[in-house]
């Protein structure tokens, strides 16, 4: 349908989900009639989605499973209520706060025939104050005609308005894109975000990651087994460290020390991906006392395909001594040079030694992975980086970077909107320069460019 006039240049892809994995959702908000539905219909890309809104009756939330570009992720529909019902801006407005607490991204719809009502004004009040992204759509905007009133909703201060025509999908693509630039890779845990932060405990076999978790668990002997308000899948551990409850996902199979008999590698590799997929950090074990491997490398490499925070622990520390530590220093430079930012720890699970100091390496990398950086801040930031070393000239002309936003977090994600193509080494310097204006340690960084043709 629209030809979008962006070339969407990614530096890395991410991997697929697959299996049991907990995917983001996006919950469409809105007052009655504005075309929500129509527009969960066609992001669902189903037809018998479609719910009659009946007077007096009101619809519960309900939720459907989409897939974009091969992100999967759920769509929230909030529901009707009586379009006549007293309150109306206050129940559109609760909606709002309820999705706030509970969804990844939220896409506010307003009508863009009819323009900003009273209720359209509440309901943007509230979102303003939104730490969940918000997406402004001005549906029913059927042809070029219509698009001129679309300019007139900047007024309700949520950003670009993204116009559609949720009936003829005009627009509806380029929306989708939007809204997977914005949507974390994997949903905020519980309501409000504030249950325990999942962790999963990878490496090769032999590692010591039974060690580790039975370490973990006994050394504050708190196995805990129920938390307020979470349920617990029995194959996690929660485990309370430094004063905290943790998540330790896809533990059942180390704590029974099953994972050893199935020894099939492919197995073990598809539960090493299920478990990291699962989790928000990984810490990824490396026996210390022997040289870096390529199947510890193999681990490594879906921790950051998958965009997850990352601690790298170096267990069996007790058996290191200074020769072999000099000759871990050389592996290190040598082989995890990719992840210069990630959180190092020094620990035996053995002894015990250094375990506590997991727990700062974990709180830094989800501080990263989770940090937002102000679109002003980043734009001043950009400008002086740009202006005291431009890019390479591409065929005779100097690319102009114009303006850069941070479109999703979990893990940082960033977006370039440039003239010209940016040649690999500057894109690798302007990523470094970021890290060291903000800090980014223990999580991986995407920046992608949009080059305008
Ligand atoms: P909801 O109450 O917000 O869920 O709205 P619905 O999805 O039920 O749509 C309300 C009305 O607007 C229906 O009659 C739809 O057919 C119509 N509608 C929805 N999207 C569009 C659109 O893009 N263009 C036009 N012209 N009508 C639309
Ligand atoms: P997994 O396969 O990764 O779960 O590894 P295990 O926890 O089963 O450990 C494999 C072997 O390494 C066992 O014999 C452990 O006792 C041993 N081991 C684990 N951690 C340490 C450690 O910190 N120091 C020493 N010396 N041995 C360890």
């Amino acid at each position: 349908s629209e030809e979008s006039d962006w070339e969407f240049v990614d530096f890395e892809e991410g991997e697929e989900g697959e299996g049991h994995v907990p995917v983001p959702t996006l919950a469409i908000v809105g007052r009655p009639n504005v075309g929500k539905s129509t527009l969960v219909n066609r992001i669902i890309g189903r037809r018998e989605a479609v719910v009659e809104d009946i007077p007096g009756v009101t619809r519960d939330r309900v939720s459907y499973e989409a897939n974009w570009s091969g992100r999967r992720f759920m769509v929230q529909d909030t529901g009707g209520w009586e379009p006549d019902a007293k309150g109306l801006q206050q129940s559109v407005a609760r909606q709002a706060e309820q999705a706030m607490q509970t969804a990844d991204a939220i896409i506010l719809v307003v009508d863009a025939v009819v323009g900003a009502t009273a209720t359209d004004e509440a309901v943007a009040r509230v979102l303003r104050r939104s730490k969940t992204p918000v997406l402004l759509v001005a549906n029913k905007v059927d042809d070029e005609r219509t698009e001129s009133e679309v300019a007139a909703l900047w007024s309700l201060g949520l950003g670009q308005p993204h116009s559609v025509s949720s009936i003829h999908g005009r627009g509806t693509g380029d929306l989708l894109d939007e809204v997977l630039a914005v949507l974390p890779e994997t949903p905020r845990e519980g309501t409000g975000g504030q249950g325990p932060r999942r962790v999963s405990l990878v490496g090769k076999p032999n590692v010591g990651k039974s060690s580790l978790i039975n370490k973990l668990s006994g050394a504050e002997r708190s196995v805990v087994h129920d938390v307020a308000g979470t349920t617990v899948d029995p194959v996690d551990s929660l485990v309370e460290l430094g004063g905290k409850v943790w998540r330790f996902v896809d533990t059942a199979g180390l704590r029974k020390k099953v994972s050893h008999a199935s020894g099939h590698e492919f197995y073990a590799s598809l539960r090493t991906k299920g478990a990291i997929e699962a989790s928000e950090v990984a810490i990824l074990l490396i026996d210390a006392s022997q040289p870096i491997t390529e199947q510890d490398l193999r681990v490594l490499s879906m921790v950051s395909d998958a965009g997850r925070a990352l601690v790298l622990a170096f267990n069996k520390w007790d058996l290191v001594d200074e020769d072999r530590r000099l000759m871990l220093e050389r592996e290190i430079d040598r082989d995890l040079v990719r992840v210069p930012w990630a959180q190092r720890v020094n620990i035996s699970a053995h002894t015990g030694r250094a375990v506590q100091k997991l727990v700062p390496a974990l709180e830094t990398a989800l501080d990263s992975w989770d940090k937002r950086i102000p679109t002003g801040r980043l734009n001043n930031w950009l400008k002086e980086v740009v202006a005291a070393t431009p890019p390479p000239m591409r065929g005779g002309r100097l690319p102009r970077i114009m303006f850069a936003t941070q479109a999703g977090t979990r893990p940082p994600t960033f977006v370039l909107f440039t003239t010209g193509f940016l040649e690999a080494g500057y894109r690798r310097f302007l990523e470094r320069r970021l890290r060291e204006e903000f800090n980014f340690d223990g999580s991986p960084v995407r920046v992608s460019v949009r080059v305008r043709e």
